[in-house]
């Protein structure tokens, strides 16, 4: 198990957590742990397409995470407010 996209091995029983893909590479999300499928180049244009870059770029999730808020997201209104 990876958090380094470029890494990321399809794993055989398991599938993306955000588009239920499988077969496609999977590195684990650091900010909630999940399962999700990654652009496993080394210059990859917007993560190429695929979960990882959609979910540290765009998610709440991410965000609240790299601004190491303690608690859980949802306790933090103005994390999930940054992205309505
Ligand atoms: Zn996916
Ligand atoms: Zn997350
Ligand atoms: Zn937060």
């Amino acid at each position: 198990m990876t958090y380094n996209r470029m890494k990321a091995k399809p794993i055989e029983g398991e599938r993306c957590h955000f588009c239920g893909e499988e077969g496609l590479p999977l590195v684990k999300t650091r900010c909630c742990d999940q399962w999700t499928c990654c652009d496993t180049d080394y210059f990859s244009i917007r993560g190429g397409g695929y979960c990882q870059f959609e979910h540290e770029h765009y998610s709440p999730c991410y965000f609240h995470y790299n601004e190491k808020h303690q608690g859980s997201l949802e306790e933090y209104k103005e994390c999930r407010d940054f992205f309505d």
